[in-house]
């Protein structure tokens, strides 16, 4: 899905108005009594009376969402596990043939934009499969279930002012299915990423994700180029680490030249040196200091801010290389046991009470989880990679 950081600062203009109203978490509030409010705040904010009569009118909220928003997955991911949920090779022969069949379209998109054929086709792979799962959720009845809802009442009120918006420029029709939290078309955009980033690439006065491909990637290279992606850049690469390699150099909160890693010792994953290029480079490990290591560029930040997700970004970079013939991943594939959330939430637990902070736990190895987890680990003399797994809470028994 995509969500991003800045797109809440987009919103906050279209929900200015919404807010300084009385429209903020009305959990106490009846969802009709609720709708007929947002909907008089809506008329005054300036959306019309034929948009709000044809989406609002009759609405009821709809209770699978809800379910869905409150759904904890049991087991983290492990990171062979996401990537080869992913990448699979009916998916990679897929993308390979619609990189042919669209290629006139793909060049004319990198000429405007400098964003390479692959990469979009990656993304149009991995958010709906080129187009096959959409979503089959009505759009404003999502958004105004979780507007309605306490829990992120403030963020869905902003997404759904914004669809409304859209509908009310003529975009999309007010029936429009999207992903049960609001995801839309073919790349999977929230409302506010719509509204500012889609572009109608054909001419014909619409911005349709569904139904136009130019528009569907003239709109994605719009994003990525807005989000500073770096033309003829690639996003990263796989690379080993020598032994004893300092883990603290590891993360995206550490940034070197390539030469800079080479000189400590870091080489492509086939053994050769780096290529000698004038680029700035984090190095991640995913899966912990066993699994596999990449060097990632600015292209990669830009795919976090596309989705948050390191592993999502790893996977859009791999399937890229995939789509240009390149081969699979060639570090060693570990065995991965997956943590409980149980077992998340002890690892989280005994950190605390051994002084490594982490907040109140949750379940879930966030950043701050992982900085503890690394504290701990060189208080330890172990390999501090930060990563929670199932030797890792035998330490503290
Ligand atoms: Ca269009």
């Amino acid at each position: 899905m995509f969500e991003k950081k800045r797109f809440l600062k987009i919103g906050a203009v279209a929900g200015a108005l919404l807010l300084s109203s009385n429209m903020v978490a009305m959990a106490d509030v009846d969802y009709q009594t609720w709708l007929k409010d947002f909907k008089e705040t809506a008329a005054r904010s300036g959306i019309s009376k034929k948009t709000l009569d044809n989406t609002l009118d009759g609405l009821t909220p709809n209770k699978r969402v809800l379910e869905l928003d409150r759904r904890q997955p049991e087991f983290s991911l492990t990171f062979w596990k996401y990537l080869n949920g992913r990448i699979s090779e009916k998916r990679i022969q897929r993308g390979r043939e619609l990189l042919k069949e669209h290629a006139a379209l793909f060049k004319k998109v990198h000429d405007k934009y400098g964003v390479q054929p692959r990469f979009l086709v990656a993304f149009w792979g991995l958010e709906t499969n080129f187009g096959d799962y959409t979503g089959v959720f009505p759009l404003i009845q999502s958004l105004t279930t979780l507007a309605h809802d306490e829990r992120r009442s403030e963020f869905f009120t902003k997404q759904l002012i914004t669809a409304l918006q859209i509908m009310d420029r003529g975009d999309i029709p007010y029936d429009v299915k999207a992903s049960w939290a609001g995801a839309m078309g073919y790349c999977q955009f929230m409302p506010t990423t719509y509204q500012a980033y889609a572009v109608d690439g054909d001419g014909d006065g619409k911005r349709d994700m569904w139904n136009s491909l130019p528009d569907v990637f003239y709109s994605a290279a719009n994003f990525l180029s807005q989000s500073g992606w770096q033309a003829g850049e690639t996003w990263g690469r796989e690379v080993k680490m020598p032994k004893g390699f300092e883990l603290d150099l590891t993360g995206l909160g550490t940034k070197k030249k390539l030469g800079e890693w080479a000189k400590l010792g870091v080489r492509n994953i086939d053994g050769k040196a780096l290529p000698k290029a004038d680029m700035d480079a984090s190095l991640i490990i995913p899966a912990g200091y066993k699994g596999p290591a990449f060097l990632v560029y600015e292209n990669f930040r830009t795919i976090l801010d596309w989705n948050r997700s390191n592993l999502y970004a790893i996977a859009v970079g791999h399937l890229a290389d995939r789509l240009v013939w390149k081969g699979p991943l060639e570090s060693p594939r570990i065995k991965e046991i997956p943590l409980s959330r149980a077992q998340t939430l002890q690892i989280q637990a005994r950190l605390n009470e051994n002084g490594y902070d982490v907040g109140k736990p949750d379940g879930i190895a966030g950043s701050r989880t992982r900085k503890a987890i690394k504290a701990f680990q060189k208080s330890k003399g172990i390999p501090a990679d930060g990563y929670p797994s199932v030797e890792l809470l035998k330490l503290f028994k």
